[in-house]
């Protein structure tokens, strides 16, 4: 697996997608390292890697263990609200918060400590039931109900979408994402920034890009397929 060169061209296509979007904002790659060992994603690190993203809590924490602060790490995947305890303080970003359970035990241990968690609200795009996420037409209700919670600070949202080649579809999902978004900020809700829509995987993230993320999640387009037995 030629990482250098899969990255390199990850980021040339991020960069040609950026100026085909509708915002022509920068992206902000997230390499999804979850299932490689620590040497591949210290490769990537030396290629000039950021931000990694893992979905499990228990493989989070092991990598950041050995890691610590020579990248910066992304909570993607489902949380359960018993594991907040051993990432909350380590992450730059959860990207996962879809339920007011989950975002009163990072209320609760965020302000034992007085610090503020940055969060994405993750939105079930697809309607899908496999998926986490609130349901679209929740979003802002749901928004409103955190803006309580002084610890947490809400910086835009996140989305998976159908796995599926039909572009057109794609293409709605993400343009509904955009809107929603742009819709939550222009309400200037104090203490929200809105600044993120983290969307876009290996199969689909140019044309997120063009639809208006600028924050992409690729993993298998940069590190190969994935070997889950290991
Ligand atoms: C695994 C994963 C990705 C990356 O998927 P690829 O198709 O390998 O790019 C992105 N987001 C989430 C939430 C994931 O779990």
């Amino acid at each position: 697996m030629d990482i250098k060169k899969n990255l390199e061209e990850v980021l040339n296509n991020i960069e040609l997608a950026e100026k085909r979007s509708v915002t022509g904002e920068k992206v902000k790659l997230i390499a999804v390292t979850k299932t490689h060992g620590i040497d591949i994603i210290e490769k990537a690190i030396e290629l000039g890697v950021k931000d990694i993203g893992e979905n499990k809590v228990q493989e989070l924490t092991k990598k950041i263990e050995v890691l610590k602060d020579k990248v910066n790490y992304h909570m993607i995947g489902n949380l359960q609200s018993n594991k907040v305890k051993f990432i909350y303080n380590k992450v730059k970003l959860i990207h996962s918060l879809d339920r007011l359970s989950l975002a009163k035990e990072i209320e609760k241990r965020a302000s034992q400590d007085d610090i503020k968690v940055n969060c994405l609200i993750q939105i079930n795009i697809g309607d899908e039931s496999t998926k986490g996420g609130i349901e679209l037409r929740d979003t802002e209700k749901f928004v409103e109900s955190l803006l309580e919670f002084n610890h947490i600070k809400i910086m835009g949202l996140m989305a998976i979408a159908p796995d599926t080649d039909d572009e057109k579809l794609l293409r709605t999902c993400f343009k509904n994402m955009f809107n929603i978004k742009e819709k939550i900020k222009s309400k200037g809700y104090e203490g929200l920034e809105m600044k993120y829509l983290s969307m876009g995987m290996s199969n689909d993230y140019e044309i997120a890009i063009e639809e208006g993320a600028n924050m992409v999640r690729v993993g298998s387009k940069i590190f190969g397929a994935r070997n889950y037995n290991i």
